[in-house]
């Protein structure tokens, strides 16, 4: 944003100041980008997707789960006990390293007839 009592230098410098904050924004994403690759790459799971608990389950990898819990599909199978613990487990997955077993990715069921 440009005010009429600004110059034009202050609103460079707001325009460079921004564009230094994206940068380094985007220096700690691609960070945190490369070590989730080199973990995947160890094979540990990085837990980037769930199913949860359904009465009537519509993917293979919910039946058995009791309500609240949530298992991974992102290729280690881990049942969590809440969605909050998924997400500590995923947003750290590197705390406590779980090998994959299996591809990632769910399996949907037969539709019921
Ligand atoms: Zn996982």
């Amino acid at each position: 944003m440009f005010y009429t009592d600004e110059t034009a230098a202050d609103a460079m410098e707001a325009a460079h100041e921004r564009a230094r904050e994206v940068d380094a924004d985007a220096d700690a994403m691609d960070r945190h980008a490369d070590e989730l690759h080199a973990h995947e790459a160890r094979g540990f799971c990085s837990h980037f997707g769930t199913v949860g608990y359904l009465p009537t389950p519509v993917y293979a990898e919910q039946v058995g789960l009791k309500p609240g819990e949530h298992r991974c599909t992102g290729g280690c199978r881990t049942v969590f006990p809440s969605e909050a613990a998924w997400i500590k487990a995923s947003t750290d997955p590197f705390a406590q390293p779980v090998k994959k077993v299996t591809k990632p990715g769910s399996t949907p069921l037969p539709a019921a007839q």
